[in-house]
């Protein structure tokens, strides 16, 4: 099997960097060719073509690449005949409709009549069609967030995510319309050969994902509350447990899950145990 899957990612900008940690996670190294237009890892049947994100979708209906990188947000607004195999953990964000700071904003109503700026006129569109709402679309492409203060449009919708931006501009966030996160996507027809590596990515992204998302702790016990510690430590099966030299104490080792942890700190701690480790995992198969 000589064939290669092919890969495009953002050439620059917010996805680029979680890309390419996502793909070196996964054991493939493109460190020397992120610089050029194509490059290819030299320990996985893959090449890497770096694009601007808006013509991901289109290179991947097109089958120029198998597979893409991009955020759900320029996926669903390309509305292009690709599918969405996984979401990959990075580049949250939130597409938003903010109006002037002080102005009322009581629900989708209150965008009757105004002229809304934003570059995702087929998302807008589809937001105000299902809350009946009619309101002028004025597509602009870049620094959208300037459009009210100049006096070019009544509101925004954009990309948010700690919403300085907004702020910044005396804007507030009324609306959320689509909560969105970095997606693998890909061509509707790849070849069978292709399939088994594409197969074989996808289990090397979910190993990785699953590490990202648990810790592996290491702690003392007193054996008296040994059950109770047990029973707060799931683990993959159940957690290790060896004797420590010290009489009356064990070591526990266990997986906790990231959004768990904690809570699950306090517990192990209001339990008696003692000197906890906390560490990263690599890579995780279940
Ligand atoms: P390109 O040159 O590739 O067209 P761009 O300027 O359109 O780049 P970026 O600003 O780099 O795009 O954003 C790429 C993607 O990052 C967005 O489409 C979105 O999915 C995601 N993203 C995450 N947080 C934010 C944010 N605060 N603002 C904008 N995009 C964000
Ligand atoms: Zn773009």
């Amino acid at each position: 099997m000589n064939q290669k899957l092919k890969l495009a990612i953002q050439k620059s900008g917010r996805l680029h960097e979680g890309s390419v940690s996502l793909l070196r996670e996964c054991g493939i190294d493109i460190s020397n060719g992120v610089n050029k237009l194509k490059a290819e890892a030299n320990n996985f049947p893959i090449e890497i073509y770096f694009f601007r994100d808006d013509d991901i979708p289109q290179y991947v209906e097109d089958a120029v690449a198998d597979l893409g990188i991009v955020g759900e947000n320029v996926v669903y607004e390309a509305c292009k005949q690709v599918e969405v195999v996984e979401e990959l953990g990075f580049g949250h964000c939130r597409l938003s409709i903010a109006t002037p700071k002080g102005e009322p904003y009581e629900g989708p109503a209150s965008l009757e009549g105004k002229k809304i700026a934003t570059s995702y006129p087929v998302l807008l569109r589809n937001f105000l069609d299902k809350h009946k709402v009619n309101s002028e679309i004025h597509e602009i492409s870049g620094s959208v967030e300037i459009a009210p203060g100049i006096g070019l449009a009544d509101a925004i919708c954009d990309l948010v995510s700690s919403g300085s931006t907004l702020f910044m501009n005396g804007l507030q966030e009324a609306e959320t319309i689509l909560r969105s996160r970095a997606v693998l996507i890909r061509n509707r027809s790849i070849a069978p050969d292709k399939s088994a590596l594409l197969d074989k990515l996808i289990f090397r992204i979910n190993a990785v994902k699953k590490a990202r998302n648990n810790k592996y702790i290491l702690l003392n016990a007193p054996n008296e509350n040994l059950k109770q510690i047990i029973s707060l430590l799931p683990g993959m099966k159940s957690p290790t447990v060896l004797p420590l030299a010290e009489p009356g104490w064990s070591s526990v080792h266990s997986v906790v899950n990231e959004n768990e942890f904690w809570e699950i700190i306090e517990k192990l701690k209001s339990n008696g145990a003692e000197g906890i480790l906390v560490v990263s995992i690599e890579k995780m198969i279940v």
